[in-house]
């Protein structure tokens, strides 16, 4: 916890302290005002028993209404001896009441200090969140502006030079501002998703219509790398918001592609059983090392191995955004992956 959460802590416990003790102090204070009421009231019919016993008259039991008392006998001042039980009684309540206080204040500091804490924490932890979440940004957005930064600079300096060298800058200029706004894009779904713009408008479609579009974007692109595309889909209806779900297909095809052998294949299964939902996407491609399989769905995180690193252009947010629809959807995700073999991602809605 760091020294601004640990003074925030500190003030909320003192806040919750300050309610807690005006509590006890209000409770502390009706209940010395009753009990010792009940003691004077005891004192006064102590006295009243003397002074019967004194004047030799018999005490009715209970006692009559004071009207009906002897003069004597209503309020009669209290003897010294009588007068000290009443006043040592009273200062053993008072002390009894401020022990319980002192008591209430220790017990109430440790819980105070517990219930602070725990206030706190996920508001710690989501700003923590947020600060790696801005640095990696940053850190990602960085790379492609020094590289497009350091071409135009050194192509400045180089004077008059031929068209094709030009257009050799450009196009290498245009993959750096296409990856920029891959990456602004993806960061902007996040940041739609985590406040759950789009997913509050959920309809009833057709997602094995959503999921077939979706392939039908991607051919081009497995043709170009070899990959066969073998689809198995079932007609499924679903209760959800379009542009997500399809942003989640798309990503889970995408990975199948880009972490792909050449000449690989997809196996893509849609179908229900059970009331759920199954969407099966397999490939056999690179695989994911087990120990990066807990980590994949982290923003930002890229699997250690180099060729899902240098090749995949990717930034580490897509399967991010995937758990994002998937959680949206009160669904879950499951993933199966053999090293060199191939992964399959099922979701379950
Ligand atoms: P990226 O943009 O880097 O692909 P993702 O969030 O989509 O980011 O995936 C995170 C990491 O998980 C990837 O960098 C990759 O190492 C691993 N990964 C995801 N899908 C697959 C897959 N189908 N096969 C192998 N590795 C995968």
């Amino acid at each position: 916890m760091n020294s601004q959460f640990k003074n925030t802590r500190l003030k909320l416990t003192f806040q919750y302290l300050a309610i807690l003790m005006v509590v006890s102090t209000i409770f502390s204070i009706v209940t010395f005002i009753s009990l010792n009421a009940e003691l004077l009231r005891s004192a006064r019919r102590e006295q009243q028993r003397v002074v019967a016993t004194e004047l030799k008259i018999e005490l009715p039991k209970p006692l009559p209404d004071p009207k009906n008392l002897p003069r004597e006998l209503v309020d009669p001042p209290l003897n010294i001896e009588i007068k000290q039980t009443y006043t040592n009684s009273k200062n053993l309540l008072i002390l009894q009441l401020i022990l319980a206080n002192i008591l209430v204040l220790g017990l109430s500091t440790v819980a105070a200090y517990i219930l602070a804490g725990n206030t706190l924490k996920p508001i710690e932890e989501m700003i923590d969140d947020q600060k790696k979440f801005i640095s990696n940004a940053s850190h990602e957005l960085r790379t492609p502006l020094t590289t497009l930064k350091t071409a135009i600079e050194v192509t400045l300096k180089m004077g008059p030079t031929s068209y094709d060298r030009i257009k050799d800058v450009l196009e290498s200029n245009l993959e750096d501002v296409n990856s920029l706004e891959t990456l602004t894009n993806n960061l902007l779904t996040i940041e739609k998703y985590q406040h759950n713009q789009d997913l509050q408008n959920k309809n009833i479609l057709q997602f094995d219509k959503l999921v077939n579009d979706c392939i039908k974007h991607f051919i081009p692109k497995a043709k170009v790398n070899n990959i066969k595309i073998i689809s198995d889909i079932n007609s499924v209806s679903i209760s959800g918001n379009y542009q997500c779900l399809a942003e989640m297909v798309n990503n889970l095809l995408d990975n199948a592609i880009k972490y792909n052998q050449k000449k690989g294949k997809i196996f893509i299964k849609l179908f229900s059983k059970n009331k759920n939902i199954f969407l099966q996407i397999k490939d056999t491609g690179i695989g994911i090392n087990p120990s990066d399989i807990p980590h994949i769905f982290e923003r930002f995180y890229r699997a250690d191995n180099s060729r899902s690193k240098i090749n995949s252009g990717g930034y580490g947010l897509g399967l991010s955004i995937v758990s994002q629809v998937v959680k949206q959807h009160q669904g879950k995700i499951l993933v199966d992956s053999e090293l060199g073999k191939g992964t399959t991602f099922t979701v379950i809605f």
